[in-house]
């Protein structure tokens, strides 16, 4: 899904736009995503409505897991949803969700209690016109085009075939776990338009400015930092695609996804530095394209997984042993 279900022709599509508007990538990542889930596990009268308006950006959706209290473990979950006849009842309050504000759908990852004793994990598809929620958007450091939201459910009501809890235990967690590999890889790939952007910025200017009577780019120090970028974007790159190509063939590679997402943000915060650096004083100014790319970059760490949970992962896929109970 994405216009195309090429995952290798949509990731070439996601790094170019985040070169220019990684915002808008961003949006664009987080409604697909939506409508990844509703094509997977909604009921087909939700799907033959909802997909075509997602997809061609018409309405927006969001997926919600993240809490003020839940954040990396989200088997924490404090959000509930009791099974009342024909509906589902929400209540709970999510936060730093992306498009919340904006959202005319909104999977809900929440616990889930079924009345007879039997409970877990829920994804609950929420559509906001027939069973509405209150979005305020909570301000951030950067890419401040892609609003990240606080979503409050007060005895929300949403129809009962909008849950997937029904298809066994474990399946709404899975799903979600499924769909994340894709949006990892989406983040690496958005980090690597910005630092692209940053490190053609940085080129530019190492040509032009002078000082000492000589373009800034002669200097050797200068140099190694513009050496540093390309390399480090060139192996974000090949880390990136690797796991692009694998997800594509649906072969197994969390750590592949894991790699790429980590190495790739970080690799981002390094080179926007950079680019800030080599500008000088200018690079710390508003005016210039460079602070942006910095304070874009330094948002993609977090989302979709930290670094340091992304070690965690390879770290389990090397030694077999896992950090998670
Ligand atoms: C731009 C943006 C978009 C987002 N979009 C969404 C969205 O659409 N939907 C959604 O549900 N959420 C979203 N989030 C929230 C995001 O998923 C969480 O911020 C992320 O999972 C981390 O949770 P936390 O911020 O609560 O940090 P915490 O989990 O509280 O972590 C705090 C620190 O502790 C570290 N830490 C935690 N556990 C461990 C451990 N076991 N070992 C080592 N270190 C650990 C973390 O790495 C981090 O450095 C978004 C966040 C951002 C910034």
């Amino acid at each position: 899904m994405g216009g195309t279900d090429d995952f290798v022709t949509t990731a070439l599509l996601s790094e170019e736009l985040s070169r220019v508007f990684p915002s808008l990538e961003g949006t664009m990542m987080s409604s697909l995503g939506c409508a990844r889930y509703i094509e997977q596990a909604g009921p087909q009268e939700l799907r033959d409505r909802a997909i075509p308006a997602l997809l061609s950006g018409e309405r927006i959706g969001c997926a919600a897991v993240t809490e003020p209290n839940v954040g990396s473990d989200p088997t924490a979950l404090e959000a509930r949803t009791v099974l009342n006849g024909d509906h589902y009842v929400l209540n709970g309050s999510k936060c730093w969700i992306s498009n919340g504000e904006i959202s005319d759908y909104a999977v809900v990852l929440c616990r889930v209690e079924m009345g007879d004793g039997r409970g877990g994990i829920a994804a609950l598809i929420v559509e906001r016109e027939r069973s509405p929620y209150e979005a305020r958007d909570l301000p951030k450091l950067g890419l401040k085009g892609w609003c990240t939201s606080e979503l409050v459910f007060d005895d929300c009501r949403v129809p009962r075939e909008n849950c997937l809890t029904d298809r066994g235990p474990g399946a709404s967690l899975q799903l979600f776990t499924k769909n994340l590999q894709r949006s990892r890889c989406r983040l690496a790939l958005m980090a690597l338009g910005i630092a692209q952007a940053a490190f053609e910025a940085a080129v530019d200017y190492a040509r032009q400015r002078r000082q000492f009577g000589r373009p800034i780019g002669e200097f050797q120090l200068v140099q190694d930092m513009v050496a540093d970028m390309a390399t480090e974007i060139d192996a974000a790159r090949l880390l990136t695609y690797r796991a692009v190509k694998l997800l594509n063939q649906q072969t197994l590679c969390d750590r592949e996804v894991a790699m790429a997402k980590s190495y790739s943000t970080e690799m981002a915060v390094r080179v926007t530095s950079r680019a800030v650096q080599i500008h000088g004083a200018y690079g710390l100014s508003p005016e210039f394209l460079v602070e942006r790319y910095f304070r874009d970059s330094r948002v993609l760490t977090i989302p979709e997984g930290t670094t340091e949970l992304q070690k965690l992962i390879i770290g389990r896929s090397v030694l077999g042993l896992s950090a998670f109970a």
